[in-house]
């Protein structure tokens, strides 16, 4: 096994994806410890705009492998696979991570299967027992967290989006061509016709600097929407409790917690939150908390920097109001 680990860089028209220096963190941790070296892997058409790319000059890891090749212009799952397998191979790393992306969720399967090792899913805690690496995820309906390891390697995993935050290394990291043979089977049965962008704002929780976020206590749909308007006001993002979701006022990928996301911002705001466990293990690394809820008895509540016993819809009027004027 070489001395290497292997992280999946997503980069998507011409920016790295947040998640995919998300998961740098952990896995620095882990090759700090073995003593082993991390590598990003970029898959793109064009050496230049990685470089160019300023999110990545203190990214956590040791060196940016880049592999370029014109027919890398668009993501094809077939393609991108056995590029990524290919250079599995050569390095027969330790690990090979990836973010829980659209991308990362599409190859992993693919190359695991191409190596023939298994593959952990939506890990959301990484932490070694020696030289064992264990693997965190929920599971039985988010019930318990199963702790699993690998007896193939490499190890191979996606881990959940918003479980890690990114840190910044302390020096650039270098970045280097990677070359596949000349003879490389460059072809895809996958043919990108049109691009459309989607009609759905992609919403940045998992690293929003402030969260409005709501509850039940809101009482309706139309006070919940309302979070948007003070989230624009300050430059933050809405999440919610799972019953809100489930209830409909907002889409999933807005839930903070164990079965949604990790949000670690400056300020969060908590209107009609009780704050179970299940919700606050996803932002209690919130730097400030604020609850709005008329119990003082509420976990949130105890919790919170600040408390606001009142109203939660009559708070986020107020609010908007003297933001209004
Ligand atoms: C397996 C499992 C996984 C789960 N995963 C998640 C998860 O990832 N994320 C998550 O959020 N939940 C999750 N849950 C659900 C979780 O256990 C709680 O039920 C949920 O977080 C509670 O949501 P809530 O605070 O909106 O509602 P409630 O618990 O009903 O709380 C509403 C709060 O509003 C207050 N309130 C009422 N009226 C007002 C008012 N007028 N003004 C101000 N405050 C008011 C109440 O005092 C109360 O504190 C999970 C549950 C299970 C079983």
């Amino acid at each position: 096994m070489s001395e290497t680990i292997l992280a999946y860089g997503e980069f998507f028209e011409d920016k790295i994806s947040p998640a995919s220096l998300e998961i740098l963190t952990p896995l620095w941790e882990i090759s700090r410890s073995l003593q082993k070296k991390l590598l990003l892997l970029i898959l793109s058409d064009d050496l230049k705009r990685v470089k160019e790319d300023n999110s990545l000059k203190r990214a956590l890891c040791d060196e940016i492998l880049v592999i370029e090749h014109q027919e890398l212009k668009e993501f094809r799952d077939d393609l991108y696979s056995r590029v990524l397998s290919f250079v599995a191979r050569e390095f027969h790393p330790y690990g090979f991570f990836f973010p829980a992306t659209l991308q990362g969720l599409a190859l992993a399967p693919r190359i695991a299967a191409e190596l023939g090792v298994g593959l952990c899913a939506h890990v959301n805690a990484l932490e070694l027992e020696g030289e064992r690496l264990i693997m965190m995820r929920p599971t039985f309906g988010d019930n318990i967290i199963a702790k699993l390891y690998s007896e193939t390697y490499p190890i191979m995993a996606t881990l959940a989006l918003g479980a890690f935050s990114t840190k910044e290394g302390s020096e650039n990291p270098i970045i280097k061509k990677f070359n596949l043979p000349q003879d490389f089977d460059w072809s895809s049965k996958m043919k990108v016709r049109a691009k459309r962008k989607t009609k759905k704002e992609i919403n940045r929780l998992s690293v929003a600097k402030v969260v409005v976020a709501g509850g039940l206590g809101l009482k309706s749909k139309e006070n919940f929407l309302k979070l948007f308007e003070l989230a624009k006001y300050l430059e933050g993002e809405v999440g919610a409790t799972r019953p809100v979701c489930y209830a409909g006022w907002t889409e999933e990928d807005r839930m903070i917690g164990i079965s949604g996301v990790s949000v670690k911002p400056k300020l969060y705001l908590g209107f009609g939150i009780s704050g179970a466990i299940q919700h606050t293990v996803g932002m209690e690394n919130s730097e400030f908390i604020i609850a709005i809820n008329t119990d003082e008895g509420a976990p949130l509540v105890k919790m919170a920097h600040v408390a606001i016993i009142a109203d939660a819809e009559k708070i986020l009027n107020y609010i908007l109001k003297k933001l209004k004027s």
